[in-house]
C-alpha cells in the first residue's frame, strides 16, 4: 500500500497535483481527442511569447527543492532537461484516463489512445517542418534512431571499400553504430578533425569527401562544447558526392528552431528527454522515399498487415519500422513539451540562452586555473571546463554539496577528450529555466572547490 498522508514538499505537492480532477487539466473534446485545446501552433518556432524566467520556472517543479540545504542549481541540461507541468499532467492523463493500446483496438479509450499518439506524430512533424508525419518513427531516442538507419539503411547501402565521415565530437551514439556497420560490411570510417576552439572547419570536412563516402554523420550541435555545425553546408557538399546525411540532433532541438529541409539533411534523430519530454521517447526522420527503401528493422506486431506461417505482409512506413507496443504516454508527453516550447518560442529561449551563455564565459574567467573548452563562434549554452590540479569528478562532487548540479566525466565522447589531452570534463549546461543567479550559484561553488584544493 502506498503511504501518501506525511510526505511533505514539493513531491507531494506534485502527487496532489496529479490527482486533480482530469477534466480541470487541458480539456478533452467530446471526440475524446486530447490536447491542443489551446489552438497554440505545434512548431516551437512559430509563437514567440517572450520568456520571463520566474514564469517559467514555476511551471518546473523540480526546480521547487534543496540539494544539501541549498536551492537547487540545475546545470545538466544536456544530460536531460526537467519536465513541464503540462508535460507531467499530459503523461498522467494519458495513464488515468486514456489507458488503452493503440492501432488495434475499437473500444474508445483505445481510440483515443491511437488518436493522442498519432497526433503526437502530427505535432513533431509539424515542429522540424517535415513535409508528412508519415516520415516521422516514434523510437526511444537518439540512440536508437542512429542504429535504426546503421541496420535498416546502412547495411544495405553501404559496401567494402565505402566511406562513412563523422568528426571527432561526436557522442559514441554517432560513433559506436558506424564502427559496427563498417565492421559488418568491410567499410571504413573517417573522421574529420576538431580544432582547438572546438569547431569542425569545412575544409576538413570537404577534404575527406569523395566517391567513396556513402553517408555523412554528423551532431547538430555538440554535447560537450556546443558547438553548431554548419548542416546546410556539410550537406550540400555530401550530396554533391552522392553521399547521404544523418544528422544528431539531440543537443540541438531544445535550442533552435528544426527545419529538416532547410537544414537538407536526409536523416534526422532526437531524443525527447532533452526537449523537456519524457524519456524513452525520441524520433528517427527521413524522407518519405527513403524510408520506404530501408529494409525491416525489428518484427514483430503493429508494423504488418498479414501474418500466414508461410509470409508476412508489412504496414507502410512509419509503421513498420514501430514494432510492438510503442512508447504511447511517451510521445503524448513529448508533444505537450513541444507544445510549451511553442508557447516561448525558440527566439525568446535562444536569446535567453545566449544572454546567460556569454554571461557564465566571462564570470567562469574569474575561477583561477580554469580552462574552457569549447569556444567556437557558433555554439549553444554548454561549458565545459577543467580546472588546473583537481579532478573534474572533485569538480562536480564539491558543487553538488552547494545544490548546483553539473555533470562531470568523459560525456560519451571519449574521441573528444583525447583530442584535448584530457580524461574527463566538467560541463555546465543550460536550458530556458537557467538565470545569472544560476550561474552565480556556480561561481561560488567553484570558488569553494578553488579554495579546497587550490
Ligand atoms: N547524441 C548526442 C549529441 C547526445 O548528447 C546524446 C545524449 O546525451 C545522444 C546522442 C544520445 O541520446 P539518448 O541517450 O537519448 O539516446
Amino acid at each position: 500500500m502506498v503511504r501518501r498522508s506525511g510526505r511533505t514538499g514539493p513531491a507531494e505537492a506534485m502527487w496532489q497535483a496529479s490527482r486533480l480532477d482530469y477534466a480541470a487539466m487541458t480539456p478533452l473534446r467530446d471526440d475524446g481527442r486530447t490536447i491542443h485545446a489551446s489552438g497554440r501552433p505545434d512548431r516551437g518556432q512559430e509563437a514567440g511569447h517572450g520568456l520571463d524566467p520566474q514564469t517559467v520556472r514555476a511551471e518546473f517543479l523540480a526546480l521547487d527543492q534543496t540539494v544539501h540545504g541549498h536551492p537547487l542549481v540545475y546545470l545538466d541540461n544536456a544530460a536531460t532537461a526537467l519536465k513541464p507541468r503540462c508535460v507531467i499532467e499530459a503523461v498522467t492523463r494519458m495513464y488515468a484516463r486514456d489507458c488503452a493500446n493503440v492501432h488495434r483496438g475499437v473500444h474508445m479509450l483505445s481510440q483515443r489512445a491511437t488518436d493522442a499518439y498519432e497526433q503526437a506524430r502530427e505535432s513533431v512533424g509539424s515542429f522540424i517542418n517535415a513535409e508528412s508525419a508519415a516520415e516521422v518513427v516514434f523510437v526511444r531516442g537518439t540512440t536508437e534512431a542512429i542504429n535504426l538507419v546503421a541496420q535498416a539503411w546502412a547495411i544495405e547501402h553501404i559496401g567494402p571499400g565505402d566511406q562513412i565521415l563523422i568528426t571527432g565530437l561526436e557522442h559514441h551514439a554517432n560513433i559506436v553504430p558506424w564502427q559496427m556497420v563498417c565492421k559488418q560490411v568491410g567499410a571504413e570510417l573517417v573522421a574529420a578533425p576538431v580544432d582547438d576552439t572546438g569547431a569542425v572547419p569545412l575544409a576538413e570536412i570537404q577534404a575527406r569527401i569523395s566517391k567513396r563516402t556513402r553517408l555523412v554523420a554528423i551532431a547538430h550541435v555538440s554535447n560537450v562544447l556546443g558547438t553548431v555545425l554548419p548542416v546546410r553546408a556539410i550537406a550540400d557538399l555530401a550530396h554533391a558526392s552522392g553521399a547521404l546525411v544523418l544528422v544528431d540532433g539531440a543537443q540541438a532541438v531544445p535550442h533552435m528552431a528544426v527545419d529538416v529541409r532547410a537544414l537538407g539533411c536526409d536523416f534526422y534523430t532526437f531524443s525527447g528527454h532533452k526537449l523537456y519530454g519524457p524519456t524513452g521517447i525520441g524520433v528517427l526522420w527521413a524522407r518519405r522515399d527513403i524510408l520506404a527503401s530501408m529494409s525491416l528493422y525489428q518484427g514483430g506486431g503493429g508494423m504488418i498487415q498479414s501474418v500466414t506461417l508461410d509470409r508476412t505482409l508489412y504496414r507502410d512506413e512509419p509503421y513498420r519500422f514501430e514494432a510492438g507496443t510503442p512508447h504511447i504516454a511517451g510521445a503524448v508527453g513529448l508533444r505537450a513539451a513541444i507544445e510549451y516550447v511553442g508557447t516561448i518560442g525558440f527566439e525568446a529561449i535562444s536569446a535567453h540562452e545566449r544572454d546567460l551563455l556569454a554571461y557564465a564565459t566571462a564570470r567562469l574567467g574569474e575561477v583561477a586555473g580554469l580552462r574552457l573548452i569549447g569556444t567556437a563562434g557558433d555554439k549553444t549554452g554548454v561549458l565545459s571546463f577543467t580546472i588546473e590540479s583537481v579532478h573534474p569528478h572533485d569538480i562536480g562532487t564539491v558543487v553538488d554539496t552547494r545544490g548546483v548540479a553539473i555533470r562531470t566525466g568523459h560525456h560519451c565522447a571519449q574521441p573528444l577528450m583525447e583530442r584535448f589531452a584530457v580524461p574527463a570534463m566538467a560541463r555546465a549546461s543550460l536550458a530556458l529555466y537557467n538565470t545569472r543567479s544560476d550561474i552565480d550559484a556556480l561561481i561560488d561553488a567553484l570558488l569553494v572547490v578553488e579554495e579546497m584544493f587550490g
